[in-house]
Formats: structure tokens, sequence, C-alpha cells
């Protein structure tokens, strides 16, 4: 990628010229012009320098320094916007309903080479973040992969920090920079950038854009590549979803008088208890379905709440539940679990599964992996790819759906969340990749 070569040249030489090599992070020494060669001089910005001689990595670092926890994406959408403006790009600003609390103006990105009516091949990525907003940083580390004579010349040396520097604007950054650099040798590839909004709290961004006309029926994308941390894998398939709440009723009593009562949650507990245990029961026993791609399904009891207190018998409990589905589909799985809450509690009704009060809810979804050249593997982690509904295309023909992009999902909402300059230079060549075989489709 030529925009991060300079950097290379110029470190070469400056660790040419130093007897040191050892260097201390942010820092580099450098003969001093008006002193004897020997004596140095500290460069605390000499990192600085290498993402500002970069386009592609001061992109992605000016999109990490802005805020945009889902919800407050309106400033990072300006941004995007006059970015993708400034470059010859068609920009639709395609409005998405406010959240209670955020910016009353926030849109999804839709962005098409000015020569292109109809983009065949849609890059999407997300452009919220989970909170809190982590500052944008860059530091020098240890690299077990560094190749070089002088490691501190290798990008896989210096860590970029900070939030969404990973999930998605990695993704982002890298999507923009791959089209541009396509673009620039063919002027009228078919290409469209898709970035939503409130991809982190419900996919609304991503729903607007799938029920809207910029999604026509039938089809006219022949592949769209979603953009998540995939550690540069090329991801065959995520796990479906399905969450409910599991409540429980009772009646209220003086501890002392139990049986004036009934406790809902010692009517919950056998329920839970048995929810828990549902993605290790086999499948023929009652248990949720599993599958050689996704492994077990998995059941996480996220929050539960009942009762007021030690001296009254508890009149309600209810409990929060996600399920990662490695099979079947969401209705399946509501049947899994209205029958284990019934034999759990012997049917008596004080007990029962709601999925009215958390709608989401899909299967497993496969996804392509028909180009040469990338790790395969699948991620336990829900994506936008179910909220964007991809209609047939009038030749028949199957419209390919990959998902692919930098980072670790295991740091992306953490507060160590990063990746390396080597990272990101090596997704800006795999989404190259993939715009070039569907294109060539
Ligand atoms: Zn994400």
């Amino acid at each position: 990628m030529k925009s991060v070569k300079p950097y290379l040249l110029a470190s070469a030489a400056l660790a040419a010229a130093s007897p040191h090599p050892a260097l201390l992070p942010q820092e580099i020494l450098q003969p001093s012009l008006s002193t004897p060669a020997q004596d140095y001089v500290l460069v605390p910005n000499a990192l600085d320098d290498i993402i500002n001689d970069s386009q592609f990595l001061s992109f992605h670092r000016d999109l990490v320094q802005i805020s945009s926890i889902s919800g407050h994406e309106q400033e990072v959408g300006s941004f995007v916007a006059e970015f993708l403006q400034a470059r010859n790009f068609t920009v639709v600003k395609q409005p998405v309903p406010a959240k209670e609390g955020g910016d009353q103006d926030r849109f999804n990105i839709y962005a098409y080479p000015s020569s292109v009516e109809t983009p065949e091949v849609l890059l999407t990525s997300h452009i919220d973040t989970v909170p809190p907003f982590i500052p944008y940083s860059v530091e020098r580390v240890e690299s077990e992969t560094a190749k070089s004579v002088n490691p501190n010349n290798d990008p896989s040396t210096i860590r970029i920090s900070g939030r969404g520097s990973v999930d998605a604007k990695a993704s982002v950054a890298a999507q923009v920079f791959a089209a541009l650099d396509i673009l620039e040798r063919q002027p009228d590839a078919s290409l469209g950038l898709l970035f939503v909004v409130d991809e982190e709290v419900g996919g609304a961004g991503m729903k607007v854009f799938s029920d809207s006309s910029l999604n026509p029926a039938p089809s006219s994308f022949k592949a769209v590549i979603f953009g998540e941390p995939t550690n540069l894998d090329l991801v065959s398939g995520h796990k479906g979803m399905l969450g409910f709440e599991l409540v429980a009723k009772g009646h209220a009593a003086h501890s002392g008088y139990p049986w004036l009562g009934r406790s809902a949650i010692s009517a919950i507990l056998p329920a839970l208890s048995r929810v828990d245990q549902l993605g290790d029961i086999p499948a023929e026993e009652g248990g949720l379905p599993s599958s050689s791609k996704y492994g077990r399904t998995t059941v996480n009891i996220g929050r539960v709440e009942g009762g007021v207190a030690a001296n009254v018998v508890p009149s309600s409990a209810r409990a929060n539940v996600a399920v990662r589905l490695a099979a079947g589909t969401p209705d399946e799985a509501r049947d899994i679990v209205h029958r284990a809450v019934r034999d759990a509690t012997d049917s008596n009704g004080d007990v029962h599964a709601d999925f009215d009060a958390r709608s989401e809810g899909y299967p497993p979804q496969d996804l392509d992996t028909d180009v040469a050249g990338f790790r395969i593997s699948t991620v336990n982690y829900g994506t936008d790819v179910p909220n964007l509904k991809i209609h047939e295309r009038a030749d028949g023909r199957s419209v390919r759906r990959y998902l692919y992009g930098p980072g670790s999902i295991h740091v992306a909402h953490g507060d160590n969340e990063g990746l390396t300059i080597a990272d990101l230079e090596e997704a800006l060549q795999g989404y190259r990749k993939l715009i070039e075989a569907a294109m060539g489709r």
C-alpha cells in the first residue's frame, strides 16, 4: 500500500544513522544538526509522523478521534460524508430515527462513484461504537511477526488503540481506501459504500437501509462485503440469536408464614436451571441443537431480578436470556424453550418465557468463502448481516455475502481495543481482493 511506504524509508534512514537500536516507545533518536554526529536528540512525535504521512492511517485516526457511541453518530457521519464527497462520490445521507437522548439528525451514508448509477458490489460496515469513548493513541509494541532486520521499521510493531479503532472504524477506513485504490485504476468500477448507524444496539440503521429503495428488488448487487473484526479471516458464517425473558409471578406474604404466599423466585429457579443447561442437553432429550459448523448452542442468563426484601415472599421474578443458535430456526428454539419451562415447572403456569419483550431472533447466518487466499473461520458474535434483506437478482444468480475485517473481536469492546498498522494494511489488500473477485463474476 503506497501511502505507508514513505515512513518505512524515513525510519530506516533514522535507524541506519543511529548506533542505538534499542529504542523506547514513542522515542526515536536522531542526529542533531547543530551538534557532533554522536550526540542525539529525542524526537517524541515520530509515531505521529508515521500516521500523518499516510492518508489511510490519518483517515482511520480522524474516525477514531470522533466519539460516535450508538445514538450519537451525527458528527462522524458528517465527517465521512464530506470525505467521500471531496473524492467524487455521490453521497446519500439516509436519515435514521433518533434514539432517546441521542442526536436528532443521524444518518446512514450510502456513497458510490458519480460515474455509477447502481453499484453492484457493496462494501458495508458501521460507524457507531459501544461506550465508553476511549481516546486515540499510538504506541510501539513487541511483535512476534516482525520480519525486518530492524523490527522498529515493521508495521506490526506499531499499535493503534482507542474506542472503535477495531470495531468497526478499522473496517470503515480499509473499505474506503480499498475502494479508492480500485477506482484510481478503474474509475467506472461499480462499487458502493454503506456505513450505517446503530449496529451495536439494535441495527436500526441497517434495517432502514434494507427497507428502502436503495436496496432494490430485484437486487442490483452481485456481492455485499460486511466489515467487522474477523482477525482478517474470511468468515463462513455466524451463529443465530434469540433473546427472551423468563417471567415468574407469585403472591407476597410475610416470610415467617411463607405458606400464605407463593414465591416467584422458588418458581423460577427450576426453570432457570433447566434453561441454563439447554445448550448442553442433547437435542433428542429436549436440548437446543448443535452443529458441526458452529458447535454448541450457548445460553447466557445475563440478568436476574426478583423480590423486594429478605423478609417478604417475592411476588415477581424475571431473567433476561440470550441464546446463540448453532442450528435450527428461532421458532424451533422457542418451542424447545417453552417445553423446557413447562417440564421444569410441572406446567404450573406461574413461569413462562416471554419472546415479545425482545424481538430479536434470526437463524445461523451462512456466508460465502469462494475467494482463495484467506483463512476461513466461524464467529460467535452477531452482526448486521441478518438485518440486510437480500432480494433475488433478476438473472437468478445468488448474491454473495462476505464477512471480513481487521482486528480481533476479543479486544473489540474492551478497554484494550486496538490493532497494529500491519493489520490495517493487510485488510486493505484483503478488501481489494474480495472486491476484484466480486466484480469479476
Ligand atoms: Zn462491530
